[in-house]
């Protein structure tokens, strides 16, 4: 199968010296594209800024603003079987970028910001011939939260996670998530490492991938 993968934060800049940014570490996607190509799959991974190093065997893009990897992931999604958007992107960006450093003095007390594209959401269209899987990074109502984007974004699948939990995700080497379809199925993988939790991971996108198309040759047939 073909997987389109993106991971990381993005970075919204201010000025040529500071940006608007977040914590993710990107370890959860580039686990998820190891653990793809172990069990030999294809992948292009669109990476924010991480201090990782990119899998080998995967075709890897590097991006840094949330525009250019909304550029990136529409150049190659409609390649793929399936769309896995892990990275953290900005949800709001600079309404104005200055061309030179803010001095001290003349910087202003508050910044205008403006919301970024959502990608997912941009792609995930009806008339899609791949399978969409979002994430949800959630402080609160986890499930809540998780299903109203599965829903609103059209997506097929969706794997929430606590970041507000004492033992939070981010930056971690280890994650817990929940995974709400759209039958309304919950499955949960309990706290390991995030490399085990990718295998689990592409084992569930697999079989869920395989019963969607099975569903859709029965309707043709
Ligand atoms: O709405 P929220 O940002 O919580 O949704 C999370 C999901 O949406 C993640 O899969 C994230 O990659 C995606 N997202 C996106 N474009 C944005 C913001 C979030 O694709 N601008």
């Amino acid at each position: 199968m073909r997987f389109l993968i993106t991971a990381g934060p993005t970075r919204e800049p201010i000025d040529p010296v500071r940006f608007l940014s977040n914590r993710s570490s990107g370890k959860m996607g580039y686990a998820i594209a190891d653990a793809a190509l172990v069990g030999g799959h294809e992948v292009v991974l669109i990476s924010g800024p991480v201090c990782l190093n990119p899998p080998h065997a995967a075709k890897v893009i590097s991006v840094t603003t949330s525009d250019e990897m909304f550029d990136a992931v529409d150049r190659h999604v409609r390649d793929c079987d399936i769309f896995v958007m892990c990275a953290a992107v900005a949800d709001y960006k600079p309404a104005k970028v200055s061309a030179t450093k803010i001095k001290k003095r003349g910087a202003p007390s508050s910044l205008d910001l403006i919301p970024t594209r959502d990608i997912l959401a941009s792609f995930a269209t009806r008339d899609r011939s791949f399978f969409v899987v979002g994430f949800a990074a959630e402080t609160n109502n986890v499930e809540e939260n998780a299903r109203k984007k599965l829903f609103e974004k059209n997506l097929d699948m969706i794997v929430a996670n606590d970041v507000g939990a004492t033992h939070s995700a981010m930056e971690s080497d280890e994650n817990e998530v929940m995974i709400l379809f759209r039958d309304g199925e919950i499955q949960r993988i309990l706290r390991a490492p995030k490399k085990i939790i990718a295998h689990e991971l592409i084992n569930i996108f697999c079989k869920s991938v395989r019963k969607t198309f099975d569903k859709k040759t029965a309707a043709i047939t």
